[in-house]
């Protein structure tokens, strides 16, 4: 067990530069190595006869060498070429390499290639002035050549097989595994690699699912898994392994939810709240007079789950979920005031400083006139008014403080924390999160996200959390209407709006010009449509580049109506607030994920008007034509929402790849949840069981146990072995 925590550099072929090689592929390890899985496998098994390649497939062929082969000089460009048949016909196999130099760019290359030998080739066919070739990505050379008996591998023989082709090759000729490497490393190199790896060590770890566990769920060993998955002879080889390596995967993420909610349940939180009212009856009142609305009877029970949480001895854990626009903030705020009703503090965090200083003049608005006193708190703040904030939450002056993530800054001391929200949840880490729950002693804990998942996924991933939902949208509101416009159409749309006194938004996807990428850019377009296209109309521009207070005076002045059209970036994607916009024009719409889309599309239709989307720009990728479909066809954030774990899978929407580690559920190496979501239930279930039953701290399951510890204790402190 000790060995494979070792560094990769005991292995041969492994020296210090590719020991800083593996390390980018974050392989510290022989462990890491053993578990850095294949992307993908591919079918190199079968070889086709040279007659019958089609332009342009894929294939994998087995001939022997003809002649030496011969280079040839292109422009900047080696070629290699070397003729091999089957007796079907002749195939030339290509090797490129860029070079300046004129002569022998392949050098000893070419010896290794003598005629008569057999070859296996795998690559892209091309016909070529009547020549077949090939483009080499990988070969194997069948010779009796020394070194590469060691990589041998037993084949289970095939009938039709001739005698001769009985003992194959890691590269060609079987299914291959191809993993995601970085520059310096070839899968070539990394397959024999992982071929000494895999023989010698797959059996050392310790497996740790238990006898019991794998008989019922038929799941093979560890170390057979480790096996079938790196070098399978057969796709049900492959599907075995992968299943067992999910299983375990997912089992020891649901174990850690569940037992971390658990010990959470069992808390007694150090503080209570009593509703008086004082706060929370005037705040209704003003929502009525300045803002005309009630809540909905969604917002109401929301409100209701909330407060019994908050009510009850235990911390609250709860997510509220909502589509874009059903009014989360306003129930969020609640929250906040029955805090501050009890003189305890709480924080209100944002992912962005717009969406913090908007959250701010909406609080102004909605509070004015009753005495709570609060604060904005974001890394544009000057020095002398954070200074201030600090000591008034230090004496217990400020209620609360809403900000960005300057708020979880070490300074920031909240004695009397007791209450935290946290907008937009899914744009902030595990580990920011934890931060600003980490300044209070078990605070109650309310989370937003307009980004919903399918309810039996958030069941089973955030498992620790409750869930409230706001499944209405406030009243009055008429569906966006989406479309698929050109620039043209788009600005008659938006003067047609303006013309009626309503507002609209043009969104670019950068800020200024790039040599890059032909797109528009913000500050560009902002001066061409003003002088060129909307001459007669106040056009205003905002970006995330803007100083915090050039911003606040934009937003502010585009809300109390002092702009007509403002040209902007993503910085308004989520939270922004202004009902009085009826139009957003979102220019190279290709460019943006579903999920962006969707928040843009939802800072409009805020009001009682009739309100559009416009998408500008021609999708050239599947992915995107698919994406501009699901926007035309539905405002539904649910169904966007699944749609978006369709196309970009769940790796993209739980952030392992875009906002850093969002949920626990960034353990998945192998295990995807929507695709493999049969297991996720399987695990669910048997997770329950095992935490509720208690049985996941008998001995049998110590070693699950452990590894649950070591794997999640990071990232949750109830999770920390005691
Ligand atoms: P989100 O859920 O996207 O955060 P917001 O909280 O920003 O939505 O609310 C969207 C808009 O709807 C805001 O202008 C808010 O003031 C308004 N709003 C919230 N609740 C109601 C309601 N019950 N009736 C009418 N308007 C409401
Ligand atoms: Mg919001």
């Amino acid at each position: 067990m000790e060995e494979l925590y070792k560094s990769p550099r005991y292995l041969k072929t492994v020296g210090p530069k590719r020991v800083a090689l593996l390390k980018k592929l974050n392989i510290h390890t022989i462990m890491d190595l053993l578990h850095y899985y294949p992307a993908r496998w591919e079918d190199r098994k079968h070889f086709k006869p040279i007659a019958s390649l089609q332009h342009e497939e894929v294939a994998s062929v087995l001939g022997q060498i003809l002649t030496h082969g011969s280079e040839e000089k292109a422009k900047k460009i080696s070629i290699f070429k070397l003729p091999i048949t089957d007796g079907t016909g002749v195939l030339w196999a290509v090797w490129f390499k860029k070079s300046q130099l004129k002569y022998d760019v392949f050098g000893t290359f070419k010896s290794k290639f003598k005629p008569g030998q057999k070859i296996i080739v795998y690559g892209k066919i091309k016909y070529s002035y009547g020549y077949k070739e090939i483009v080499v990505e990988e070969y194997e050379l069948l010779s009796s050549d020394e070194e590469n008996e060691s990589l041998l591998i037993p084949y289970e023989k095939e009938k039709e097989e001739s005698k001769e082709e009985t003992k194959f090759f890691l590269h060609v000729g079987r299914i291959v595994p191809i993993y995601k490497l970085t520059e310096g490393l070839s899968n070539k190199f990394f397959r024999e690699l992982m071929y000494t790896v895999v023989s010698q060590y797959c059996a050392k770890e310790e497996d740790v699912l238990p006898e019991n566990i794998r008989r019922k769920y038929n799941l093979c060993s560890l170390s057979e898994a480790l096996q079938y998955i790196h070098f399978p002879t057969t796709w049900e080889q492959r599907d075995t392994a992968h299943k067992r390596i999910v299983f375990e995967e997912f089992l020891l993420f649901q174990l850690a939810v569940q037992i971390a909610r658990q010990k959470y349940k069992s808390i007694t939180k150090p503080h209570s709240y009593v509703i008086k009212r004082h706060l929370l009856t005037p705040f209704r009142q003003n929502l009525n007079l300045y803002a005309n609305f009630d809540f909905t009877s969604a917002q109401k029970r929301a409100i209701n789950e909330i407060f019994r949480d908050m009510l009850s001895p235990q911390p609250m854990s709860r997510l509220l979920q909502g589509d874009v626009g059903s009014g989360k903030t306003v129930v969020a705020l609640s929250a906040v005031l029955l805090c501050a009703e009890n003189n305890h503090q709480a924080a209100f965090m944002a992912p962005t400083e717009i969406l913090a200083e908007q959250h701010y003049i909406t609080f102004k608005r909605f509070l004015s006139s009753i005495p709570v006193k609060f604060a904005l708190l974001t890394s544009k703040t000057t020095r002398k008014e954070r200074q201030e904030i600090i000591s008034k939450l230090k004496s217990n002056e400020l209620n609360f403080v809403v900000g960005t993530h300057a708020i979880i800054e070490d300074d920031v001391v909240f004695p009397n924390l007791k209450l935290i929200v946290i907008d937009e949840q899914h744009k902030f880490g595990v580990l920011q999160r934890q931060a600003l729950y980490n300044k209070g002693t078990h605070p109650d804990v309310l989370v937003l996200t307009a980004t919903p998942i399918p309810r039996t996924l958030s069941l089973t991933l955030y498992g620790d959390l409750d869930v409230s939902t706001l499944d209405e949208m406030p009243p009055g509101r008429m569906p966006v209407k989406t479309l698929h416009l050109t620039e043209e159409e788009a600005y008659m749309f938006v003067k047609r709006e303006v013309e009626k006194k309503h507002q609209a938004y043009i969104v670019y996807p950068l800020v200024e010009e790039s040599d890059k990428m032909e797109l528009k850019s913000a500050v560009k377009e902002a001066k061409v449509l003003q002088e060129k296209v909307f001459t007669n109309y106040r056009v205003g521009l905002l970006h995330g580049q803007m100083k915090g207070s050039e911003k606040e005076k934009i937003m502010l002045d585009f809300y109390n109506g002092h702009y007509d059209i403002l040209i902007t970036t993503t910085v308004i994607e989520v939270g922004i607030d202004v009902p009085n916009a009826t139009v957003i024009v979102i220019q190279h719409s290709d460019r943006f994920g579903l999920a962006t889309l969707h928040q843009l599309r939802g800072r409009v239709g805020r009001s009682k008007y009739q309100s559009y989307c416009i998408l500008v720009g021609t999708p050239k990728t599947d992915e995107a034509k698919k994406r501009l479909e699901v926007m035309l066809s539905t405002n539904d954030g649910f169904k966007i929402a699944e749609e978006d774990l369709l196309i970009r899978g769940p790796g993209e929407i739980f952030g392992t790849r875009q906002h850093g580690k969002l949920s626990l559920a960034d353990k998945f190496s192998l295990g995807d949840i929507i695709r493999d979501k049969d297991i996720l239930y399987q695990t669910n279930n048997l997770a329950h069981h095992l935490v509720q039953e208690g049985l996941i701290y008998k001995d049998e399951y110590r070693r699950l146990l452990q590894k649950v510890y070591k794997l999640y204790s990071d990232k949750d402190k109830f999770l920390k072995a005691s």
